[in-house]
């Protein structure tokens, strides 16, 4: 099966560059395909079904497996779920490479799980119907990050195109749910998948260098009900929810303060976020409410472990309850439910982090500036748990979580050609015999 590069010309990263950027049109028809799959959190079947089909076009090994909620439950980076986890499944494609082995180990991760599309009216663009526009194609997932999988996806295919092989193992992983837990994420880390780097091609500008921890809650709260006509003898409970996010936010301030700050997000407008998600709460117009449940999101640094973060809630939310004149007929509990993950530092000096930078400069002729994220991202669970370097570089787009997601098609294939010249640096090639 195997030959040596030394036996066979050289290929050239000029090669390698030519012949990623020729996969356009393939890129964009297998991107089309994946957000006109609605693989909305809890929903990720249909895409898989695409993502499978791409990987064993590939000739990868397909492992396809679904979550585990109890094999994962005693793991430390466990954050319990929304949603049940039947007929959910992981796909990854494995590559062992038939030659010899002359490179690095590599992990290529994105998640095809994406986000609500929010109020449909506010879309110019149809939110699962891949509209192109010039550079851009619309769509909600398409740079939160399908346009990611599909340019690893292409990136493994230009050098099985031009017959060669990594050298090395490689691991391309699709993952279900990363944006409430990562649960997905951390169940391939189960499954035994580490290796020498991972690679998440998540929509963030530059290299990742720093996430922060995030941690979701939500705060149900008992108001006290009267009637609408005597409602300043009562409290309402979505009133009384609103005092208690207050007190949240005033927490957030203190943690923006340039003093409070983690040495990376120095330079930020306002790192740490706490977001009021949902609310639900109240009967009619004519009560009082008696019941109000908010669901939250908050930020915290790196250099705060989540169960730190979540007794610095917990202790001002109990002081914001001790303050309000109705404490006495008021109450609230806190329910832990999605993210409940700590933040990570990825060293810069990491070879992972040369290489892709480096290569990265070579390919584009521009520097990849190092990034600080204010939020998370599935690379945690490599970095702390995985013993695998792991950082995110991937498409530039806009509007991720927000109204009219788009990506950049030629950022797509830039990353498309930097990620075919990275595997091929990283792991060494091999040329196939045979095509
Ligand atoms: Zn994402």
């Amino acid at each position: 099966m195997e030959s040596s590069l030394s036996a066979a010309p050289a290929l050239s990263e000029r090669t390698m560059i030519e012949t990623a950027r020729g996969l356009r049109d393939e890129s964009i028809t297998l991107l089309t395909a994946l957000v006109r799959e609605p693989s909305l959190l809890g929903d990720e079947a249909g895409a898989q079904r695409v993502i499978r089909q791409a990987f064993e076009a590939l000739g990868t090994r397909i492992h396809e497996f679904e979550i585990d909620d109890a094999k994962l439950r005693s793991h430390p980076a466990y954050s319990p779920s929304i949603l049940p986890y039947a007929g959910r499944r992981n796909v990854v494609g494995i590559h062992e490479p038939a030659g010899p082995v002359r490179g690095k180990s590599l992990i290529l991760n994105g998640h095809i799980d994406v986000v609500p599309i929010g109020a449909r009216e506010l879309w110019r663009h149809d939110p699962f119907g891949a509209e192109i526009d010039g550079d851009r194609l619309y769509g909600r997932g398409a740079s939160d990050m399908k346009a990611g999988i599909v340019a690893f996806t292409m990136a493994f295919k230009a050098l099985r195109q031009l017959g060669y092989e990594p050298a090395a193992k490689v691991f391309l992983q699709s993952v279900v749910e990363e944006e409430c837990t990562g649960n997905g994420a951390l169940a391939c880390l189960l499954e035994g998948y580490t290796a020498d780097a991972a690679v998440i091609p998540e929509p963030l500008p530059g290299i990742m260098t720093c996430q922060m921890g995030v941690m979701w809650f939500a705060i149900e709260v008992l108001g006290k009900p009267v009637h609408a006509s005597v409602a300043h003898t009562g409290v309402g409970a979505i009133e009384f929810s609103f005092h208690l996010f207050g007190a949240l936010k005033a927490l957030e301030a203190q943690w923006n303060a340039p003093k409070s700050r983690h040495g990376y997000f120095l330079k930020h407008d306002h790192p740490v976020n706490f977001n009021l998600g949902k609310i639900q709460g109240g009967e009619w117009a004519s009560s009082v409410p008696t019941y109000c449940r908010s669901d939250i999101r908050v930020g915290f640094y790196p250099d705060m472990p989540v169960a730190n973060a979540k007794a610095e809630i917990e202790r001002v939310l109990a002081d914001a309850h001790a303050r309000h004149p109705g404490r006495d007929s008021l109450s609230y509990r806190l329910v832990y439910e999605g993210f409940q993950s700590d933040g990570c530092v990825i060293d810069i000096n990491e070879p992972v982090m040369q290489a892709l930078s480096g290569t990265y400069r070579d390919v584009i002729g521009r520097e990849l500036p190092p990034s600080s994220f204010t939020g998370t991202t599935d690379a945690k669970f490599f970095n702390l748990y995985g013993d695998t370097p792991a950082t995110c570089y991937g498409p530039d787009g806009a509007s991720y979580h927000g109204i009219d997601e788009w990506v950049s098609l030629d950022s797509m294939m830039d990353c498309t050609a930097v990620l075919t010249v990275f595997i091929a640096r990283w792991c060494g090639l091999n040329r196939m015999e045979t095509r």
